[in-house]
């Protein structure tokens, strides 16, 4: 778990408000779950998947409550969904940390934010299109320009079955030349042994069944609809049979959205797909549902590696410097402040020479001074900090407009 400090912390903040603007254009609003929740929330997740058996911060509170750190945020929204029961379809986004038991490294943390979006009680191939979309015109607005889309269709709750049974009689098949941990992962779930990035289960992997051979005519169907849509929008993929994704709630569609620059191992930026059972296992009406999860901590790493999204500049307006004790400073900068100017200030009455250090230290754009001489006669002087611009001096009172002026005139 880590600190984020400032400037790193604004790009953060600025990275969730591009979030915000993307899917707020598209009628979603946002929801802010708990951040813990009653054990049972995640453990419908499935008992196959790691998140939910190795990775939980679960414990008993002290009402004897068994309740865990949220690892993801889409049982919330479900769970939420099933509780508050909202006008259909229900379009919501989140931001915010997970928890996972994981171990450490770059890119992969034990508290990690998410940004994601869901939607509720829509089947419509469309609806995915317009989710993958969503996911994509946000990596586009970061700058980032090596993200590519995977995608994949894991078929009906019974084709899937079908295809985990054909996968297990396969990987059964292959015996001891299948790595130990792979034979693990094939007792609880034959799907994610696709996932092994072994050396000895490569050509095991590779001749495993595939799972378009096990879609029903509807799932086909739902599958070239999405892909007709996506080509519609001009958004690339490349079509992944391999693809299951780490979750077990996933129906029909799954993407994920890979960086170009990042390690194999950690490269899944973000990811998402259908997952229609989902409500109903949390006590709620059978509910179509279909959202995605991109990872901050990650993106943002991908954005560093391309040159992208750099945070923003954190340096004040003015920044101002008193040689009269300090309470000249605290009026001005009051009044800056309330007219929306960003202004800081020098304290403990240090020498004009420490304060003028602290003014160039902070990048102000300008420093304004005060000395007894501006006192008597009611003006202050205006330095440039940026640039070679001359001193000048002038009314107080004029300070705001002539500060306005002069930075209107620099941004443009
Ligand atoms: P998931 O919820 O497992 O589908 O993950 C969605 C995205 O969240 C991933 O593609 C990552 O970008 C991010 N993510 C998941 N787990 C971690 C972690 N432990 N640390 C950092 N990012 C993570």
């Amino acid at each position: 778990m880590r600190d984020i400090l400032a400037p790193e912390s604004a790009r953060w903040r600025a990275f969730t408000q591009v979030f915000a603007e993307v899917v707020e254009s598209a009628g979603y609003g946002l929801i802010i779950p708990p951040m813990m929740e009653d054990l049972g929330v995640f453990t419908r997740l499935g008992d196959a998947t790691d998140v939910v058996t190795k990775e939980m911060y679960d414990f008993v509170d002290k009402g004897e409550r068994h309740v865990a750190l949220r690892p993801e945020q889409t049982a919330s929204v479900c769970r939420a969904f099933a509780q508050h029961r909202p006008v259909t379809p229900w379009k919501a986004w989140y931001s915010g940390p997970n928890f996972r038991y994981e171990k450490p490294q770059r890119g992969r943390y034990r508290q990690f934010d998410q940004v994601g979006v869901e939607v509720l009680g829509v089947d419509d191939p469309y609806l995915d299109v317009e989710v993958i979309a969503l996911g994509w015109e946000f990596y586009r607005r970061l700058g980032l320009q090596q993200v590519t889309l995977l995608l994949n269709s894991l078929g009906e709750p019974d084709d899937r079955a079908r295809y985990v049974e054909a996968l297990r009689q396969h990987f059964d098949a292959a015996g001891d030349d299948l790595s130990e941990q792979s034979r693990r992962t094939l007792d609880k779930n034959p799907l994610r042994v696709l996932d092994s990035k072994r050396r000895e289960d490569q050509p095991i992997v590779a001749a495993a069944p595939t799972i378009d051979q096990f879609w029903s005519d509807a799932a086909a169907e739902h599958f070239a609809t999405v892909q007709s849509g996506l080509r519609e929008l001009d958004i690339a993929f490349t079509v992944d049979m391999k693809l299951v994704r780490g979750l077990d709630y996933y129906r029909r569609t799954t993407f994920e959205f890979q960086g170009g620059t990042l390690d194999s191992a950690q490269n899944a930026l973000g990811g998402g797909g259908r997952y229609d059972g989902l409500v109903e296992d949390l006590g709620g009406p059978a509910t179509p549902g279909v959202g995605f999860a991109l990872g901050v901590d990650r993106t943002l790493l991908a954005c560093d590696d391309e040159g992208v999204f750099d945070a923003p500049d954190p340096a004040v307006d003015a920044f101002v410097v008193d040689t009269t004790g300090g309470a000249q400073a605290l009026a001005i900068t009051a009044a800056l402040r309330q007219a929306g100017l960003r202004a800081d200030r020098a304290y403990e009455n240090r020498s004009m020479k420490a304060q003028m250090k602290a003014a160039n230290r902070s990048g102000a754009a300008y420093a304004v001074i005060v000395g007894t001489d501006e006192v008597d006669n009611g003006t202050v002087a205006v330095r440039p900090l940026r640039g070679d611009g001359e001193q000048v001096t002038i009314a107080r009172d004029s300070l705001i407009t002539d500060l306005h002026t002069r930075l209107q005139g620099s941004n443009q």
